[in-house]
């Protein structure tokens, strides 16, 4: 079985504006990463562009209708502080959207072991009323909620493990039992959110928030003895990754203190867990990561292991 890698041109040409961390040299990093000879076997796709109805599953119309009204013909639009549209943006907001949704559909159809898609805008911060924090559409939520409701799987999770928490997947997550969210976090930092008390509805939201500095040894010990337990016993149908390298130790938005090997590490342990209960069923997305050496390393090194689940 293959992995698969979705990804599209569009996502490029996301331009939030000179000197913007989340910048289009981000996703060139991780192309130029993931075409190397020992990534020659995937499968490498383009991202179709999302449907009305799979961004309908996470985000009110009037939301969508908005966010999509508001791209710019020429210049650069802010939707908040940090989160800025160019002409580009709709298309690769629906192209990032897309990538999952195809992904998803593509890994139950058992066309793949697992996917990895290589979009920009990331997803993870933007709630169902509310673009922020980069994120336009909530990208790895537009996904799962197509595996619940277009394909019927019975539990799926997502884990983040992102420097920064989650919120706009928590939110949509946050009553609906039949769907997980994992985090682990740097605390305190943006977005504020994503406290060890957040525990949603019955136990679906597990965060192990972690203080600056800790380094591989506190990922690893949050993920063991809290994460991956609750995620065993939520036996997943299928297991989503939101795929953020900021907790890298080369970072400049975060203080925690990653490696490459760290990531290795938490994609086996995620594939093994979808192994025992998901049939194997990965789909990851990429979130942060803003230095782009640390962020091309360890993207290669969570496709190496998918590719070797
Ligand atoms: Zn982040």
């Amino acid at each position: 079985m293959t992995t698969l890698l979705y990804t599209h041109a569009a996502c490029l040409e996301h331009d939030p504006g000179q000197y913007h961390p989340e910048c289009p040299a981000r996703l060139e990093a991780v192309l130029n990463a993931l075409s190397a000879p020992e990534f020659a076997a995937l499968d490498r796709r383009e991202a179709p562009q999302a449907a009305l109805d799979d961004l309908l599953r996470v985000h009110p119309r009037q939301f969508v209708e908005r966010l999509l009204a508001a791209v710019p013909q020429a210049g650069h639009v802010g939707v908040d502080a940090d989160t800025v549209m160019s002409p580009q943006s709709g298309e690769a907001a629906l192209r990032a959207a897309g990538a999952v949704a195809a992904a998803v559909d593509a890994v139950i159809k058992g066309k793949a072991a697992n996917a990895f898609c290589a979009v920009r805008p990331p997803g993870h911060h933007a709630e169902p009323n509310r673009a922020m924090g980069f994120c336009l559409f909530n990208n790895v939520a537009v996904g799962a909620l197509r595996a619940r409701q277009v394909h019927g799987l019975a539990r799926v999770a997502v884990i983040d493990f992102d420097v920064h928490h989650g919120n706009g997947t928590q939110a949509r997550f946050w009553a609906d039992a039949s769907l997980f969210y994992g985090s682990t976090h740097q605390s305190p930092l943006y977005p504020g959110t994503g406290s060890a008390g957040e525990t949603g509805v019955g136990g679906n939201i597990v965060n192990v928030p972690l203080r600056p500095l800790s380094g591989g040894a506190q990922f690893r010990q949050g993920m063991e003895r809290v994460l991956l337990p609750a995620l065993d016993a939520f036996a997943p149908e299928m297991v989503m990754i939101s795929a953020g390298f900021d907790a890298h130790r080369s970072d400049p938005l975060a203080q925690l203190m990653l490696e490459e090997a760290d990531y290795t590490w938490a994609t086996e342990q995620l594939c093994a867990i979808a192994r025992r209960h998901a049939g194997g069923r990965v789909v990851s997305t990429l979130e942060g990561g803003y230095d782009l050496g640390a962020l091309g390393a360890s993207a290669a090194a969570h496709v190496r292991a998918l590719m070797s689940a």
